[in-house]
Parts: structure tokens; C-alpha cells; sequence
């Protein structure tokens, strides 16, 4: 998988996998000179993004009940 080209706020490259089709990770999409612009491209962004996050926030549920329940006992 290619680098990001896109550059971190300390001006230093980043180290992250580019997005398929991209030379830029999710981060940095926005540093992309041939990134569709609008809000169409941040949306479909965005919507992966909460996708991942809902995920994320499902297993810390569920890890969560698990530890109560290993806990309780
Ligand atoms: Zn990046």
C-alpha cells in the first residue's frame, strides 16, 4: 500500500497508508489537490468514518459487559 504524501501538522511526513485510490490517508484527504471538493467527498468520508466509529464503540460495549460480568463474580 502506498504513503500518505499529505504532511502532519509538526510539517514532518506522514507515516500512514494512503486511502485506496488516493495518494493521501483519511486524515490528510483534505491536503489532496485532486480530491473531488465539495461536500460530496466529505460525506462519503465522514460516513465511513462513523461507520468505523460505531464499531469500535459496539466491541467497548460489549468488552465493557463482559468485564462487569468477570468482575461481579
Ligand atoms: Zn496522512
Amino acid at each position: 500500500m502506498a504513503r500518505c504524501k499529505g504532511t502532519t501538522r509538526k510539517g514532518t511526513e506522514c507515516r500512514l497508508n494512503a486511502m485506496k485510490g488516493s495518494d493521501y490517508c483519511a486524515v490528510h484527504l483534505t491536503q489532496d489537490p485532486a480530491a473531488p471538493s465539495g461536500r460530496e467527498a466529505i460525506e462519503d468520508l465522514e460516513g465511513r468514518l462513523s461507520q468505523t466509529a460505531k464499531t469500535a464503540l459496539g466491541f467497548a460495549i460489549l468488552a465493557g459487559i463482559v468485564l462487569r460480568a468477570l468482575i461481579k463474580k
